[in-house]
């Protein structure tokens, strides 16, 4: 391609819109446009580097057996009621875009294809013998993201590889499951990119698992947590750790102390001069399930710990049929204003005791008249501890469980893991902390859409069976913004070459110097027909700017016909490292068929 015919328009300027550096970078280098809020065009380089990203996906994609199809953005309304996702996608968590067509018929576009695979599943298996069976899309996906930002990372339209794979066993799911486990490696290996595969929080579906591949840089909005011997790695909603050891506690016996302005742990423990170990902390949760009820949920943990609210919301999800409800819609920690809906008096924040009487909560029938008591176990085990004294401006030393509080009868974990604690595997190893972008996710699902869909199979023994499912997703825009934020330098994009948009750029110093016109002519001929993908920066600009915008888009290699025509030869700059050599005209295709060869592999 010739830059003097293309849309072509670079900014010297750090757009504002933009925080960080790929993001930046891409709209600066004119891959993207900015459209509307999590809107963006893909223009034409950016549109390459899509498709050479696809390109990989599929590849590997289909060398486990999987089949590539396409789905309907268009989904009918009735598809996700039966799966009951209509009203938590479209209301509570609203990520869902829905619309009504002129005949008032719902329908929803497309942010996930569990429930349009599911049907053509239940429709199309009907034995054995069709299984397994593993289909995949790669299309635009659609989600009214609440905070779209930092580019393609987090759109409101993007382009995602989805995969679906059905199963008549748990066994034969753990082989696909394994399969893309190592197809999601080749991927980003062959992607150019850094990263780290974690263990990922599968939500209330448990199911025996769930991996997130992170690309690993400051911008990632997840944090992982890993171990140096690289045995253990886990996105942080999800990771487990041993905590730091309890401090004995110095308070002997029971009694309630003054403990005026110490409503947070760090002021107390410096006023009664004691250890965060040696305190239980009561934390309260509001949760609203889906039968309309809201939980007034009370979780003791020890005080140098924090809760870890996906582990929590997991254990609540488990307790729906308690209140009715299948599902949690909404948990958070009530504030003010939320408080005043149910609390029949003002809570003594702060200060509450893992007893904190049920009266508080006002008689309604919405509201769960009774806290729900958990108790994290760090704090299963504290004696002679430090708590609330339900009273403003008073806590109690020297409790213990069972004595002066009854011991909450359901005990969990829902702590968070941080860096620095001791790893489970071995507790030599302590768990450091990175960031990383989510960039694929595989999980197993087991029957749960299936058997709420009640696409079945006959088995062997002539028994109808829920189908067993696996679902594998990747963000390939995702992933190819996550590639510049991994490798960039203060002139810009450094694209891995498997996925830059063209391989090659001949940037003439001079366009009115009429051998370096000729040669760059001739070797832009020879290397586009030998397959090396070559632009030709043939614009009337000065070779400052030419050598700018070469830099700023990334491409690997910049050939340049200038002085050394003179002995044959052209310069030669690898845009990685701007390291540059003469190489003779004639030999310039190989030299970099072998460049790009070895870089791919
Ligand atoms: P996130 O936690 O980042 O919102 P998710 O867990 O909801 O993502 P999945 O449903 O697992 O995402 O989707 C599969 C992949 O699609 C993700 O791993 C991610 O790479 C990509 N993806 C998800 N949401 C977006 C988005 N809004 N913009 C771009 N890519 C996305
Ligand atoms: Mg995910």
């Amino acid at each position: 391609m010739r830059i003097s015919q293309m849309l072509f328009v670079t900014l010297r300027e750090d757009p504002a819109e933009a925080e960080i550096p790929s993001h930046k970078l891409l709209l600066r280098a004119g891959y993207i446009r900015r459209i509307g809020s999590g809107i963006y065009a893909y223009l034409p380089l950016m549109w390459r580097v899509l498709k050479k990203v696809s390109q990989i996906v599929r590849e590997e994609m289909d060398a486990t057996g999987a089949q590539e199809c396409l789905l309907p953005q268009l989904q009918p309304a009735d598809l996700w009621r039966e799966s009951g996702r209509w009203d938590t996608y479209t209301q509570t968590e609203g990520i869902m875009f829905a619309l009504t067509d002129r005949r008032d018929t719902e329908l929803g576009l497309g942010p996930t294809h569990e429930e349009v695979i599911t049907t053509i599943a239940k429709d199309m298996i009907r034995s054995y013998r069709q299984l397994p069976i593993h289909l995949y899309q790669i299309q635009t996906k659609f989600r009214d993201e609440i905070r779209p930002r930092f580019g393609l990372m987090r759109g409101r339209e993007f382009i995602m590889k989805d995969g679906y794979s059905f199963h008549s066993s748990e066994e034969s799911l753990k082989k696909t499951y394994q399969d893309m486990d190592q197809a999601y490696r080749n991927m980003l290996r062959r992607s150019g990119l850094q990263f780290r595969a974690v263990d990922a929080d599968s939500g209330a579906i448990g199911g025996s698992g769930s991996q997130e591949f992170m690309v690993l840089a400051e911008a990632g909005e997840d944090e992982v947590l890993y171990t140096e011997d690289g045995q253990y790695a886990a996105n942080l909603e999800k990771a487990v750790s041993i905590p730091a050891d309890t401090e004995t506690s110095p308070f002997a016996t029971f009694e309630k102390r003054e403990t005026p302005g110490t409503d947070t742990i760090e002021k107390l423990c410096k006023f009664l001069k004691c250890s965060p170990t040696q305190v239980v902390k009561n934390v309260l949760y509001q949760a609203v399930y889906d039968s309309g009820i809201t939980v007034l949920v009370l979780v003791s943990i020890r005080g140098d710990q924090d809760v870890n609210q996906v582990k929590l919301l997991n254990e609540l999800t488990k307790l729906a049929g308690n209140y009715q409800a299948k599902t949690i819609l909404f948990l958070t920690v009530p504030d003010a204003e939320a408080q005043q809906k149910w609390a029949a008096k003002s809570l003594p924040l702060g200060y509450m005791a893992p007893d904190v009487a049920d009266d508080y909560i006002a008689d309604s029938k919405e509201v769960n008249s009774k806290f729900l008591r958990l108790v994290d176990r760090t704090a299963v085990d504290l004696t002679n501890f430090v708590t609330g004294s339900n009273e403003s401006g008073y806590h109690v030393v020297g409790a213990n469980w069972d004595k002066e509080f009854p011991l909450p009868s359901l005990a969990v974990d829902v702590r968070k893991a941080k860096k620095g604690d001791r790893a489970v595997h071995n507790p030599e190893q302590t768990l450091q902390t990175a960031r990383g972008i989510e960039v694929g996710h595989i999980f197993q699902l087991g029957t749960k859409y299936s058997q709420t869909m009640g696409a079945t199979y006959t088995n062997e023994q002539g028994e109808e069976m829920p189908l067993v499912m696996g679902c594998y997703g990747v963000g390939v825009s995702r992933l190819a913004q996550s590639a510049v934020e991994q490798s960039y330098d203060k002139d810009g994009i450094i694209w891995p070459v498997a996925i830059a948009p063209y391989h090659v750029i001949i940037s003439i110093p001079n366009i009115s110097d009429a051998q370096q016109v000729e040669v760059a002519e001739k070797l832009y001929a020879e290397l586009n027909q030998s397959g090396i993908e070559t632009l030709l920066d043939d614009r009337d600009e000065r070779a400052g700017v030419k050598f700018k915008d070469a830099d700023l888009i990334g491409i690997p290699y910049r050939i340049v016909p200038g002085r050394s025509l003179k002995s044959g030869k052209v310069e030669v700059v690898e845009r990685a490292t701007h390291k540059s050599q003469e190489i003779l005209i004639e030999q310039v295709n190989s030299t970099l068929k072998q460049w790009i060869e070895a870089a791919i592999k």
